[in-house]
């Protein structure tokens, strides 16, 4: 930030990500706001008038109040121990009123960015149009929200490229622990991914593979790999059409001598909930309970957990990035949780990524100060390791 040079009594908008996971309106890992702080007190402290904007959940670019980022800065303000003012949108009236209102030190917090289809608009003119709005609130920007710089979205590629721009104290510390991982990391090198987000995670693998010892495979994605190898997978979380891709993947890894390792057994339940009944089944079996094809696959099994753990203690890097299963569901958490507590049982260095995985390491009571490092981006450290340019990262000029 020290490129901006004075930025006392200037009005500084900074993007950060405080896409934090809430439950009831009510804040279940502040995480990402603990993280937003740093930048925001040395701003503060430099007496610069403080414009936050940030993105929260998936919103389809219209107010949705469960969306709203009210809660957020409330907690922030209780993190930072001053007020903070609160702005009902993200380019009207009362952002603006906002702004205005700000005297040299305070901050003010904008709603979801999301609100507006300006932000994720794959159309470059819609995208500029919201950016130049945004543009209005600032004498300079700060981009600090890690977990989207591998987006091209208005607030992370188009408004650096309106204001005099600057990453951020923790875009700069997460890059530092990455590089670490992708020059000479010690070996065994092991990553385990798992997660939701099954189509966005397959095509990191690709690149991942010349560059690790080993790659794990838990979560929502197990069940296309599984697919792929010609088994049936019940109602779990499948993308057919990936099967191809997933089946090129496992060619490659054995010409490669990289292993893929995949789970040898799964937790099937008759339904997304706590109270559904479930089952640990091989792999070779996963319809046959009273569930029929209706079953899903929701948490790795035992037999899995147990031979994740070992592979992953016996690594000196490992990177993780997606939970297990569906740690939020306590009958579904044991895997997430035998790969948490391996990891912190790693000598070299171990690094968490991605929102839900941060979270889930908590929910499961580790503290941060057992991973080497917990990445507030999941999506962004993967494409940051597979060497793909970020968007975010490039309009800085920030070489890669
Ligand atoms: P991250 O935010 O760490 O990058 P993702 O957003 O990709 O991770 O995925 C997190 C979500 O994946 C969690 O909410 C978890 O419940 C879900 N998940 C994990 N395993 C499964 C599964 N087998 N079926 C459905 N959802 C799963
Ligand atoms: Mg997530």
């Amino acid at each position: 930030m020290e490129t901006l040079g004075s930025l006392s009594g200037k009005r500084v908008v900074v993007r950060c990500d405080l896409n934090v996971p809430l439950k009831d309106g009510v804040i279940t890992d502040d995480g990402r706001v603990r993280a937003s702080l740093p930048t925001l007190n040395a701003l503060i402290n430099q007496g610069a008038r403080v414009v936050v904007i940030s993105h929260l959940g998936r919103p389809k670019g219209s107010p949705d109040s469960q969306y709203s980022l009210a809660p957020v800065a409330q907690r922030l303000s209780e993190l930072l121990g001053s007020p903070v003012t609160f702005a009902a949108d993200t380019v009207g009236h009362a952002a603006s009123n906002a702004v205005a209102g700000l005297q040299d030190g305070q901050i003010a917090v904008l709603e979801n960015l999301r609100f507006n289809v300006g932000e994720t608009s794959k159309d470059e003119a819609e995208r500029r149009e919201f950016a130049a709005k945004l543009a209005e609130f600032g004498d300079a920007f700060v981009s600090d929200g890690f977990g989207v710089v591998h987006r091209k979205q208005a607030s992370v590629y188009e408004l650096p490229q309106l204001l005099p721009s600057a990453a951020g104290t923790l875009i700069e510390s997460e890059l530092t622990v990455l590089d670490r991982l992708t020059e000479n990391p010690q070996r065994p090198y092991a990553v385990v991914l798992g997660g939701s987000k099954v189509s966005d995670k397959l095509g990191v693998i690709e690149h991942l593979l010349p560059r690790v010892d080993s790659l794990l495979i838990g979560g929502g994605m197990l069940f296309t790999f599984l697919a792929a190898q010609g088994y049936s997978v019940g109602s779990s979380l499948l993308e057919s059409d990936q099967i191809d891709t997933v089946k090129s993947y496992l060619a490659e890894a054995a010409d490669r001598g990289v292993e893929i390792v995949l789970p040898t057994d799964v937790v099937v339940a008759s339904a997304f909930s706590a109270d559904a009944e479930h089952e640990v089944r091989p792999i070779d079996s996963i319809e046959d309970t009273s569930f029929g094809a209706s079953g899903l696959g929701l948490d790795i099994g035992p037999q899995t957990a147990d031979d994740f753990a070992r592979r992953i203690a016996a690594s000196t890097t490992v990177f993780w990035n997606g939970p297990m299963g569906v740690f939020e569901l306590a009958p579904f958490a044991a895997g997430t949780k035998a790969v948490a507590e391996a990891l912190t049982r790693v000598t070299g260095l171990s690094v968490v990524g991605g929102g839900d995985s941060a979270a889930a390491v908590r929910a499961l009571g580790f503290a941060d100060d057992q991973f080497g490092h917990i990445s507030t981006g999941g999506g962004a450290s993967l494409e940051f390791l597979e060497g793909t340019k970020l968007p975010g990262l490039e309009v800085l000029g920030w070489q890669q």
